[in-house]
């Protein structure tokens, strides 16, 4: 280790943001002596209700070194292959925005062009039989995607829907076992650096002080470094996505798990439902000032599954994201960067990029300034399209049964979305910015779902002649339909590879 070389790392919380934090550097610097330290209190808990993921968590475990079978059983997960959008445009309106591509590009043009200049009446349901993670969870089917590039059974991916809370106890052990040091107490205050303003060190409410060089808040919502302590500002976005609080409970599941998420739109926000293997999540994401505890509640539980394993649970929370994810010494993770509603489950895939960009810009002591401004920078512009992207759902829509749903259809929407909305009205483009985390299969499926339509199709689509396309379609829908029915049940997959060993239920 050099002379300015991180010493001390201090993560402040215990969430999933903070034992992914601290399972990635543990592993990362295994071979140098740099500490991990983790100070967490069971007194103020976590959030833990992050349940549906994007398939980049893949990558994240497999880079652990994590094995996936034990990693399922272990937070009974179930796999997931898209997402079901109810009501969002109409009542009684349904489709899938699907975790893998639509068809098959020919000749350079993408599919989804070749699509749109065949069909006449573009609609979500024409498009689910050119994609085969749709064909797969509608038919309730599961079997990890072929390795061979060339195969079409390589064109689709899967995240999982996951008990959280089990998934930070299984990367505590994983960190623990790697040298990560774990100290439970509440933290009480927070020592600066009178020189450079630098945090120096935590003090808990029992008198012991924790000093390092580089601390990482992952704190939750209420920001403890970064905001409390740093003053990094926060920029509200509740105009766009007025939903400030959910009710969370838990339900008896049945033997059929869909390999899928189910967000269905309800009069003043949305309800989720995941299902794991001993139970299925569910939630109401909806705006206090359009609808009251109570009848959110008589909502929610009107539509269970099955019998409540718990009484409903409330988080109250402000979407926003913080001005400044790295000030001085500290860059924040998780809840305290910021909250973007769960609607396309993206929370924990933005630790997980914040930790990507975290290793790729690691300090020194001397914390070099053009670095920090690239971390916020990209971190910023990755919080905005995401953004724009879970608004799409709410602001495409003919709703307007309630004013709930009139304020979210006639809302100015911010430039970027504005700036998508009009290239994609001339000939269904879509330019996927700066690497942006949400491809284009997935803005598309999310457009055309919303009942957006293009005035055109691409003109580069007639480089294929109509015949050849037609040919070309049909084969492409036989082939996901054949693959689809050649699949074991998901339930099937999970109890022959994955199953975990259940408890009786409490
Ligand atoms: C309703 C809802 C549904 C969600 N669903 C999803 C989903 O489906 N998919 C998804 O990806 N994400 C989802 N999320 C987001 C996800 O839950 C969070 O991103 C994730 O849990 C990370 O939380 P965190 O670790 O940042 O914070 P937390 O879980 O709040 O953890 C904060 C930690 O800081 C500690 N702490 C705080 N103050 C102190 C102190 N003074 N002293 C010591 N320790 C302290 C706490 O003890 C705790 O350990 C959802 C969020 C909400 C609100």
């Amino acid at each position: 280790m050099s002379d300015n070389s991180v010493r001390r790392v201090l993560i402040v919380g215990g969430g999933t943001a903070g034992w992914m934090c601290a399972a990635a550097l543990s592993n990362a610097f295994r071979d140098t002596d740099m500490a991990v330290e983790l100070a967490e209190t069971e007194a103020i808990g976590t959030v833990g209700v992050g349940e549906a993921t994007r398939p980049h968590i893949r990558h994240f475990n497999a880079g652990l070194g994590i094995d996936e079978a034990d990693f399922i059983r272990e937070t009974r997960a179930t796999f997931k292959l898209a997402i079901e959008f109810c009501n969002w445009n109409r009542i009684g309106d349904s489709y899938l925005h699907p975790l893998g591509e639509y068809g098959m590009p020919a000749a350079e043009i993408e599919f989804h062009h070749l699509w749109a200049s065949f069909v006449e009446d573009l609609n979500a349901s024409a498009l689910d039989a050119y994609s085969l993670p749709i064909q797969m969870a509608r038919a309730n089917r599961f079997a990890p995607p072929h390795t061979d590039p060339n195969s079409l059974l390589s064109i689709y991916s899967y995240a999982y829907q996951f008990d959280a809370g089990r998934y930070a106890r299984y990367l505590r052990t994983y960190a623990e076992a790697r040298g990560v040091t774990r100290t439970e107490g509440r933290i009480q205050s927070v020592a600066r650096n009178g020189a450079n303003g630098h945090i120096a060190s935590v003090r808990l409410e029992d008198g012991r002080v924790l000093a390092a060089d580089f601390f990482v808040d992952c704190s939750g919502f209420s920001g403890l470094l970064i905001e409390k302590t740093l003053k990094a500002g926060c920029e509200d976005w509740t105009d766009w996505l007025p939903c400030d609080q959910a009710l969370a409970v838990p339900c008896e599941g049945s033997k059929e798990i869909t390999p899928y998420t189910r967000a269905t739109a309800r009069e003043a926000g949305w309800q989720w439902r995941i299902p794991l293997q001993h139970r299925i999540g569910n939630g109401y994401v909806y705006s206090s000032n359009h609808i009251s505890d109570d009848e959110a509640a008589a909502t929610l539980l009107a539509n269970l599954d099955g019998k409540p394993l718990a009484d409903p649970r409330c988080l109250r929370f402000v979407t926003d994201r913080r001005k400044q994810a790295w000030v001085k010494n500290c860059v924040a993770l998780g809840l305290s960067s910021g909250f973007l509603e769960p609607l396309e489950s993206t929370s924990i895939h933005l630790i997980q990029s914040g930790i990507a960009k975290l290793l790729q810009m690691f300090p020194s002591t001397a914390f070099e300034q053009a670095d920090i401004d690239r971390f916020k920078a990209r971190t910023k512009e990755e919080f905005e399209r995401v953004r724009d992207f879970i608004i799409l759902h709410y602001n495409a829509t003919t709703r307007d049964d309630t004013p709930f749903w009139d304020h979210c259809r006639t809302m100015p929407v911010p430039p970027g979305l504005a700036e998508k909305y009009r290239i994609f009205e001339g000939y269904g483009r879509i330019f996927r910015e700066n690497d942006e985390s949400v491809n284009d299969t997935s803005w598309f499926a999310v457009m055309i779902g919303q009942g957006l339509r293009p005035r055109a199709f691409d003109p580069v689509a007639e480089c294929l002649s109509e015949d050849e396309t037609r040919r070309r379609l049909a084969q492409i829908r036989q082939a996901m339909q054949a693959s689809s029915d050649h699949m074991p049940t998901h339930a099937d997959f999970i109890a022959n590879n994955c199953a975990a060993e259940m408890e009786p239920l409490s």
